[in-house]
């Protein structure tokens, strides 16, 4: 429908959109815009098409098609600007993840418009819509508007208010025609990550984050085990990461994910600005450091001042407690 606020499908590659879709479409109806979920994918299923029905998508539109799995940039951009010239959509709003960030800053440039990146704050202002955004490492918060629609925006996960799942609330589903040409790059290997069991990073309500203050790979196995018990991801400082004790996806920082959780927990890290460039804005942020002019304290809801290796244990064993596991 011309005039919709499309909200790109970021899913598990298993044919079910990501919990944070519920954000991004909550956001684009919160917003006054009739929120249509345009889904690239190789397979799609029932059950994850009901979800974003449910979520307030009224109409689903499904590019499924084998030439979007895997991702490539350029095939998706191709197919999506071609759909936008035909519908017309008044936004474009997208999760911020890996693929999402690359896909829609490219399909930005292909339609000649504007992009908010990485947006924790959307509101109409007149017939205008205007985003807010981090700058200078969240130091800052800047508003943009766009000079010419559609107006394409990322949104930070975590950050906006998910919608409500009403399963009596279905969307139609159109499969419009598209072509999914080939892509400039070949696609060599895939190789899956060992799952963690914990959640993901950037998607999960608690994240526990360990610095170089953790002193060696092996001590990790006590933040997981606290992250099996409260549900919590973990992640890592860049010197932890530096050092070769975590990989590069879990660091947090300028230069690693972004993460906006509902609670932080940061174990032996000091609080460097780039590291809080990727973590001021959870919502709740608890400090444990055995210097008590670690940087952090500043920004620090809560603040223990001990020794991480007495501390972790003994937290683990009270959340145990507390949640009787
Ligand atoms: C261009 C650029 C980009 C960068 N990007 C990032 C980024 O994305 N993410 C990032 O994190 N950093 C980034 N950095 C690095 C950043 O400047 C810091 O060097 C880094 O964040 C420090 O990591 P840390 O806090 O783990 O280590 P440190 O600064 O060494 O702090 C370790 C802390 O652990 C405490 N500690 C030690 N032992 C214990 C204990 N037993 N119990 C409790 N506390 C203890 C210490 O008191 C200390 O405060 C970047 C730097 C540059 C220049």
């Amino acid at each position: 429908m011309a005039g919709a606020f499309w909200c790109i499908v970021e899913d598990d590659r298993k044919g079910s959109p990501k919990k944070v879709m519920a954000e991004v479409i909550g956001e684009a109806t919160r917003l006054g815009g009739t929120a249509e979920a345009v889904w690239l994918t190789d397979k799609a299923t029932d059950e994850g098409l009901a979800q974003l029905g449910a979520w307030g998508a009224t109409r689903v539109l499904l590019l499924e098609n084998a030439a979007f799995a895997p991702y490539q940039s350029d095939v998706w951009v191709s197919a999506a600007a071609d759909l936008a010239a035909k519908e017309s959509p008044k936004a474009i709003l997208a999760p911020v993840t890996s693929r999402q960030r690359e896909f829609v800053a490219r399909l930005a440039a292909r339609l000649g418009v504007g992009l908010a990146a990485d947006s924790v704050g959307l509101a109409m202002d007149g017939d205008r819509l205007v985003a807010t955004r981090p700058v200078y490492a969240g130091k800052l918060l800047s508003r943009v508007t766009w000079a010419k629609g559609p107006w394409v925006a990322t949104l930070r996960p975590n950050v906006f208010r998910p919608a409500e799942s009403q399963p009596g609330k279905t969307a139609t589903v159109d499969r419009p025609a598209v072509t999914a040409g080939s892509g400039a790059a070949k696609f060599v290997e895939r190789r899956e990550e060992a799952s963690t069991g914990l959640p993901e990073l950037t998607e999960a309500e608690i994240v526990i984050s360990g610095g170089r203050g953790m002193k060696g790979p092996e001590n990790y196995v006590i933040l997981e085990e606290m992250g099996g018990v409260i549900g919590a991801a973990v992640g890592a400082s860049r010197a932890a990461v530096d050092a070769g004790w975590r990989p590069h996806r879990f660091q947090i920082g300028q230069t690693g994910r972004t993460i906006s959780p509902k609670l932080y927990l940061g174990f032996g890290v000091s609080g460097a600005i780039q590291h809080l460039a990727g973590m001021r804005t959870s919502k709740v942020i608890v400090a444990i450091n055995k210097d008590p002019e670690a940087p952090i304290f500043k920004i620090a809801d809560y603040g223990i001042v001990g020794d991480l290796f007495e501390v972790v244990p003994a937290l683990t064993q009270e959340f145990k407690r507390l949640l009787e596991k």
